[in-house]
């Protein structure tokens, strides 16, 4: 590999700098707050995506204890919301959602079902419409307690970018033990969710015929409520992977609703 090959894009969005951000636009969940469990000084990941808005990871997993203290926890998580929720409601700006996701791979929180029915009694009390969301990245769907604190939640939006492991390797890089097999399970176990699935072109392409028809085998066995299939929509960690075009797009949505029978939205 060239030197150059592995330089991060400029641009890249910059790390959230605290435990709430926003709200943001979001495409698919609207008026959204973040929630960030994970540091503010670096990326926090099990995986290490070619395309990541955020740049390389430089730290995957939680093994390590050191990264346990450079999380916050979750009384901090919950006055900081109540605090959000607050101004917003005295701004009088209403919220579509409330998303677990910043700083990497939010199930790698310890203390995530715990926080989670914590969030849900503070957005009862000033948004109770509002939806409570999590964006995953599926690592770690295999583990029972982990499901259990996902089904706490009104929506899940959890990844799958690929229907082979040897591609799933190329495009998000885990660096956990990863064996599709057991996401797979984990995904039909966890029942009602929606899943996300991100298309690049360029140096890795999961938009050719034959790894678009294995994907959609997979999204067949796991049959999600929703597929949302999209593109780059800021700058990816490698500059050689590339957005892929609407059209393209729009042809594996009607795809994958034709030959899985799920419903599929472009964003
Ligand atoms: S799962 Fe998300 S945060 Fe983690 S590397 Fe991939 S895009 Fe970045």
């Amino acid at each position: 590999m060239r030197r150059e090959s592995i330089q991060p894009s400029s641009q890249l969005l910059p790390l959230q700098s605290g435990i709430i951000y926003g709200p943001v636009r979001s495409r698919r969940l609207g008026l959204s707050l973040g929630i960030n469990l994970l540091p503010c000084g670096y990326k926090l990941c099990s995986f290490n995506c070619i395309y990541c808005q955020y740049g390389w990871t430089t730290k995957p997993t939680l093994a390590p204890t050191y990264q346990l203290r450079d999380l916050p926890r979750p009384g901090d998580v919950l006055a900081e919301l109540w605090r959000a929720l607050d101004a917003l409601r005295a701004q009088e700006e209403p919220i579509d959602s409330i998303t677990f996701a910043g700083n990497g791979e939010p199930t790698l929180y310890p203390d995530l079902a715990e926080t989670i029915a914590g969030v849900k009694r503070v957005r009862d009390q000033f948004f109770p419409s509002a939806k409570v969301a999590i964006l995953s990245n599926s690592s770690t769907v295999g583990r029972e307690e982990v499901r259990e604190a996902l089904r706490l939640l009104d929506l899940r939006v959890m990844k799958l970018d690929a229907g082979s492991e040897e591609l799933i390797r190329r495009i998000n890089a885990p660096a956990l033990p990863f064996h599709l097999e057991e996401i797979i399970s984990g995904l039909k176990q966890l029942g009602d969710l929606t899943l996300q699935s991100l298309f690049v072109q360029g140096r890795v392409n999961n938009t050719d015929p034959d790894s678009v028809a294995i994907w959609i085998e997979r999204v067949r066995e796991i049959h999600p409520s929703l597929v949302q299939v999209y593109s780059l929509d800021r700058n990816p960690a490698d500059r050689r992977v590339r957005k892929v075009d609407r059209f393209t797009l729009m042809c594996i949505a009607a795809q994958v609703q034709r030959e899985a029978g799920v419903e599929a939205e472009v964003y």
